[in-house]
């Protein structure tokens, strides 16, 4: 699948639920309405989706949401898509708030997935509730031991918040460092009205020069296929990763496209354009009007986002699209 700017489309992430157990106060509103259940594609659709788009050429796939581990028997898709690992798909993983790792974890790496990122964006326990509204530090803690445990490797993405967490990037770093975990930073993105967004921006161009004054940071060829450019942490041996959608946009290397849980594919993560696969995949057992309707969105494939700080960018929040 190659899009109208010559960018060969490899790289799908789907949203499996826009629920999530937490409320992320950059991610979501307080009183977040939900779709109803009927509108969702059910996990069997997910997958004959998922089946065509590895087909025509996708060779990593990533669940996320919403929560992707909140999904009732999402295991079942994971395993499903497993089956796929070596059959053109290249990599199975996915993004999670860690809340249910400790009980899936086991179950995950038995299924191929072999690295995940667990999104934790303070060590501090009570700015941990205070960001995600809903969470508890502990039990996301005991999620990363368990995955470490279950052989999983981790990265984990801290969100850069000004004010908030930006005096513990090095804390962050050490911890991960001890730990064996990659570390990526992550700007927060204009995506659907939440309250305070502009004020927390931190550009990452000033934390990594600062990070470098305590820190040797080696530039690194290490790529995973998502938008993050790497340093090596000298002292830890560590990957740090900067994730820098508005201070440097990453679009011309842009390899993805993503999936929502009613079936619309968006082909970028900040612009409207989409196109519904759901019609198709109902339509017929066949897959030739998927196949085509797949194209069609990849033809329209934007050049980039036009993310800008004080401005939202496309109405839908994180969690629908999936980060
Ligand atoms: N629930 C899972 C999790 O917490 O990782 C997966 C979905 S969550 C939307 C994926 C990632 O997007 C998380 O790392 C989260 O911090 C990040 N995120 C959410 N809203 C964001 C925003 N407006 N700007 C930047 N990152 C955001």
């Amino acid at each position: 699948m190659i899009d109208p700017f010559g960018r060969t489309v490899s790289y799908l992430r789907v949203s499996v639920t826009d629920r999530c157990d937490f409320r992320c106060v950059y991610c979501m509103a307080e009183d977040m309405s939900f779709l109803p259940k009927d509108e969702l594609l059910s996990l069997e659709e997910m997958e004959r989706l998922c089946a065509a788009f590895i087909r025509l050429g996708v060779t990593k796939l990533r669940l996320t949401g919403g929560e992707p581990l909140v999904r009732r028997n999402v295991m079942s898709l994971i395993e499903g898509l497993g089956q796929y690992l070596g059959h053109g798909l290249e990599e199975l993983t996915l993004t999670t708030n860690g809340s249910q790792l400790a009980k899936h974890a086991q179950a995950l790496a038995a299924a191929g997935v072999k690295r995940i990122n667990v999104s934790l964006d303070t060590l501090d326990a009570q700015k941990f509730s205070q960001i995600t509204r809903w969470g508890r530090l502990p039990q996301v803690l005991d999620g990363i031991a368990a995955a470490q445990a279950a052989g999983l490797r981790i990265k984990i993405n801290m969100v850069a918040l000004k004010g908030v967490n930006d005096g513990e990037f090095d804390a962050m770093l050490a911890w991960c460092g001890a730990r064996g975990l990659d570390l990526c930073l992550i700007e927060t993105m204009p995506m659907g009205e939440v309250t305070h967004r502009e004020e927390t921006h931190l550009p990452l161009s000033g934390v990594r020069a600062d990070l470098a004054r305590r820190w040797t940071l080696r530039p690194s060829d290490y790529a995973t296929g998502g938008p993050a450019r790497y340093v090596t942490v000298e002292e830890t041996g560590g990957k740090l990763g900067f994730i820098t959608p508005l201070s440097h946009n990453f679009c011309e290397a842009c390899n993805r496209v993503r999936l929502t849980c009613t079936g619309t594919l968006y082909m970028c993560l900040g612009q409207e354009d989409a196109v519904d696969l759901r019609k198709p995949l109902r339509a017929s057992a066949d897959d030739a009007a998927l196949e085509s309707a797949i194209h069609r969105g990849i033809a329209a494939k934007p050049k980039g986002h036009d993310f800008v700080i004080g401005r939202t960018a496309v109405p839908r929040h994180m969690s629908v699209t999936g980060g």
